[in-house]
């Protein structure tokens, strides 16, 4: 079977820098808040190009502390995407906020610029933009909108280690942002893992008070905080493995450029291409089709594995059917949801295979 994902497939050279970060680690003693992950933050923030970033337990953690280091709490409404993971939705509501959940633009799956627009009340404090997919776009336009509209840009990352938008990073555009080292994650550590980005030295240390129980120093609690520390062993791993990261996105581009090149059927629609080569790390690749369950078994019973992100739009899920999202509705986050699919692009794919995936789709 072709898998979505197979990290028994990373290179020797990086496994064993692996099993040195994680020697290096057990043997020191010392397993929380420490040199390593001092380390891997200020790796961290230089790769994205900000300031400051500081280590989280999670990227739904990074979400909350995110907007919480940004001043955005309770009353506050918080505009974001309604196709999206679920910890988008759930860490506005975390930080004592409002989501507010608007539609998406059909072509690409990202926020819709009009649906935005349509949503904005007096109580609108922030907008938190997604990177679906990895794709960075329009960051021009949201950038302006949020200026004249006053209010923040909050980046959701989790997806798009290392997108650059004309030489800028994802990450470094918003206000604060949030990253995810979940294992699946372009950049991935052995377990949960997050972090919160700024350029701004108070936001930064509010989100270093924050992800550990509000202590401004020991034992001096300023905030109602969380216990969302980076582990030092995941540190050391994430520091591994971030010298690895430029070439095995770029092995993710290869993949998609074949696809989008050598994949001719009538079937089904990619997505736009991105707007520049940078601004597009492929943690995805997804297309649309009509009837995706058959097409679904047919990759499978040619051993080819396939997802879906997401099987249902954020306003459509049980615990959330009492938020509000655009008074017009949201016709294009449902049709999307029914039609998007998501098939092999991880960097450890071979030639052979990805011949017998163009090859098999091609025949449908
Ligand atoms: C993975 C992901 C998250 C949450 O990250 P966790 O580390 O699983 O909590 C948030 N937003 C998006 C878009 C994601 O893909």
């Amino acid at each position: 079977m072709i898998s979505m994902n197979d990290f028994t497939r990373e290179p020797e050279a990086l496994q064993e820098a692996m099993e040195v970060a994680f020697r290096t680690v057990m043997r020191s003693g010392h397993y929380i808040l420490g040199t390593q992950v001092e380390n891997f933050e200020k790796a961290w923030a230089a790769y994205c190009g900000v300031g400051f970033a500081t280590g989280t337990g999670n990227g739904l953690d990074a979400i909350e502390i995110a907007l919480r280091a940004a001043g955005i709490g309770a009353g506050d409404e918080v505009i974001t995407s309604s196709v999206s993971a679920y910890a988008t939705v759930l860490g506005i509501q975390r930080a004592g906020a409002i989501p507010v959940l608007a539609d998406i633009h059909p072509g690409t799956g990202l926020l819709s610029t009009e649906s935005v627009t349509r949503c904005l009340t007096s109580k609108t404090k922030a907008i938190l933009l997604v990177h679906l997919y990895g794709q960075v776009r329009q960051m021009e336009y949201w950038k302006t909108f949020c200026a004249e509209n006053r209010l923040l840009l909050i980046e959701d990352a989790a997806q798009a280690h290392g997108a650059k938008y004309r030489n800028r990073c994802a990450g470094s555009f918003g206000t604060t942002a949030a990253f995810s080292f979940y294992p699946t994650k372009n950049l991935g550590a052995l377990g949960d893992g997050g972090a919160v980005t700024t350029h701004d030295p108070t936001c930064a240390m509010k989100a270093v008070q924050l992800r550990n129980y509000g202590q401004m120093r020991r034992y001096h609690h300023v905030v109602s905080g969380l216990n969302s520390r980076l582990d030092e062993l995941q540190a050391a791993l994430l520091s591994a493995k971030l010298p690895w990261l430029d070439s095995l996105t770029h092995k993710r581009k290869m993949i998609a450029a074949r696809y989008r090149k050598e994949i001719h059927s009538d079937k089904f629609t990619f997505l736009l291409p991105p707007e520049e080569e940078d601004a597009h790390v492929y943690h995805l690749f997804v297309v649309n089709c009509n009837n995706r369950d058959r097409f679904m078994t047919y990759l499978k019973s040619n051993g080819i594995e396939s997802d879906i992100h997401y099987p249902a739009a954020l306003h459509q899920q049980p615990a959330s059917l009492q938020i509000r999202t655009d008074s017009e509705g949201l016709p294009n986050a449902e049709k999307y949801v029914t039609t998007c699919l998501s098939i092999p692009c991880h960097p450890f794919l071979t030639d052979d295979e990805l011949d017998h995936i163009i090859e098999c789709i091609n025949k449908y």
